[in-house]
């Protein structure tokens, strides 16, 4: 799940926003889970609604809790939002800034949590697609790098480096959103 998702869906706009995304497989529905958000003066957060079935059993479990989100001011104006990651480990409550969570388990959490490190035998985060791969952790690590976004009133060229490869996995990944709708019927 990703903020520039979220955000393209209108669910960052002041009010309370609901909607739902569903995924198949071969043509098969294999999930959905509700979203909604609620963005004021008061609280701004999203709520993720779900229901699992469990690896071995047929016992459902329903799951409703909300992700609280934090703004950063952006560089032109206006505000960036980021999730905050719920998941405790150890007792210890994680709080990190993210743009993605994960759902490796149960909740939805940030890759610190769920140990989604970069190195070829965990590659977390990858899509393959019609021979093309999308990985998310590498552009998480582009974003990292990028000190400055601007400098002396120029882009920077590790600030443009990630939003080159940024566009890139957006057009894949709507090609692949698009091949996912033609089978959904
Ligand atoms: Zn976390």
């Amino acid at each position: 799940m990703s903020v520039s998702f979220l955000r393209k869906h209108g669910y960052f706009s002041n009010g309370w926003h609901s909607g739902a995304i569903t995924w198949s497989w071969n043509g098969e529905k294999t999930g959905s889970i509700s979203v909604q958000s609620s963005i004021n003066e008061n609280e701004q957060y999203v709520k993720f609604i779900y229901t699992q079935t469990g690896n071995n059993t047929d016992e459902k479990k329903d799951f409703d809790y909300k992700i609280p989100l934090t703004t950063t001011p952006c560089y032109f104006g206006g505000k960036r939002y980021w999730f905050i990651c719920p998941l405790s480990a150890n007792g210890r409550y994680c709080g990190r800034r993210v743009g993605l969570l994960y759902k490796a388990r149960d909740y939805f959490g940030c890759r610190h949590c769920y140990d989604l490190t970069y190195n070829s035998r965990n590659r977390g985060g990858i899509f393959k697609v019609a021979g093309q791969t999308i990985s998310i952790p590498e552009l998480e690590r582009l974003e990292s790098e990028v000190k400055r976004k601007y400098y002396a009133g120029k882009i920077t060229k590790k600030y443009e480096r990630y939003l080159k490869k940024q566009d890139k996995s957006f057009r894949q990944l709507q090609v692949i959103t698009a091949c996912l709708g033609a089978k959904l019927h």
